[in-house]
């Protein structure tokens, strides 16, 4: 299966700083690597922007950061899967820790999300990951099984293992420049893959899942090839083309 790079801009850059690093990422990356996807996810208000930047180009896709599980009413300030789709978007990420721990969102919003967002055509990346207080109690793989049953539980049982990606981002390796070991990684990935299985038999094999958090141009080598690493979710480092792109390519 072919690994997802995977750009969370979060809420950075205006449309024009967003197309321009976006066209310095196509220019840096060059051919994409057969065996990689580029997903760029940048703010709302830079998706035609980068839409923009990728046209004609191969590997490059885009993506929205959230959305609301409706198809379309009385939801100020909320955007729906088909606006997404709209503005060229064919991923969304559901459940990013800012949106759990930040923004108050819970793991039935979040499931609710990752269901409506296949059903409406997006591919979905379900985020999950613990605390630092739920690891030093031991609980990750409590907390890891709750947030995937709770997360994926009206998935349809038949959908295509490659609309269903999930990160696995440890809350305390975000954004702090601590990241996971590997033989953390590679211990929450493994059990990622087992409630995957439980859920979705052996087609749980074939559903994608990312690491997140902290992962730079320096250490993206060590972690893409890991058992059950099946790509990234980088924040702070894919906000320069240079460095993303050295994730990118990372070998
Ligand atoms: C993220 O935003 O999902 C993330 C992993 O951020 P960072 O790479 O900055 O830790």
């Amino acid at each position: 299966m072919r690994k997802l790079m995977a750009a969370n801009w979060k809420m950075f850059k205006t449309a024009s700083e967003a197309r321009e690093t976006a066209e310095e990422l196509v220019r840096l990356c060059g051919i994409v690597p057969a065996d990689r996807e580029v997903l760029v996810i940048p703010p709302f208000t830079a998706l035609s922007a980068v839409a923009g930047a990728f046209e004609g180009t191969a590997g490059f896709f885009l993506g929205g950061q959230n959305f609301y599980p409706e198809l379309e009413g009385a939801f100020t300030g909320e955007i729906s899967p088909r606006m997404l789709k709209d503005a060229r978007c064919t991923y969304a990420l559901a459940g990013h820790s800012e949106r759990r721990h930040v923004l108050g969102e819970d793991d039935a919003l979040v499931g609710r999300k990752t269901a409506f967002g296949l059903e409406q055509g997006l591919s979905m990346i379900l985020c999950v990951g613990e605390l630092i207080a739920e690891r030093r109690a031991g609980k990750v793989h409590e907390v890891l099984q709750r947030q995937l049953e709770v997360g994926l539980a009206d998935v349809p049982r038949d959908v295509a293992p490659q609309r269903l990606s999930v990160a696995y981002e440890p809350v305390w390796a975000i954004g702090t420049g601590e990241v996971a070991g590997p033989e953390e990684i590679v211990q929450a990935h493994g059990f990622v893959r087992s409630v995957l299985v439980e859920i979705f038999g052996v087609k749980g094999n074939e559903m994608r899942i990312q690491y997140g958090g902290s992962v730079k141009a320096g250490n993206a080598s060590e972690i893409i090839y890991l058992d059950n690493v099946d790509g990234v979710l980088v924040g702070g480092a894919s906000l320069k083309a240079d460095s993303f792109s050295q994730i990118v390519l990372a070998g």
